[in-house]
């Protein structure tokens, strides 16, 4: 199974959610302590490990902030 590395363009992320939502491995999540300068709580990785590299959160994102790119 590949894995994924994401980045995150977060200036650009509007807190939508959608990424931590349709993940299929629920490791994306909200950091409620970290935001962006208009106040969105910045998306944050629980286990990077765990990432299968689908793209499904770059997919699913309104805004195409998320690259997913897959480690060797
Ligand atoms: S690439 Fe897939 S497994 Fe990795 S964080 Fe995004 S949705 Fe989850
Ligand atoms: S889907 Fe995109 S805009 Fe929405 S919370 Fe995730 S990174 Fe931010």
């Amino acid at each position: 199974m590949p894995k994924g590395k994401l980045t995150f363009d977060y200036e650009h992320c509007k807190g939508c959610g959608l990424c931590v939502t349709f993940c299929p491995v629920h490791i994306l999540y909200q950091d409620k302590n970290a935001m962006n300068s208009q106040g969105y709580n910045l998306i944050r990785i629980t286990d990077e490990d765990k990432c299968i590299a689908c793209a499904t959160c770059a997919l699913m994102c309104p805004d195409s902030i998320i690259t997913v790119e897959v480690r060797k």
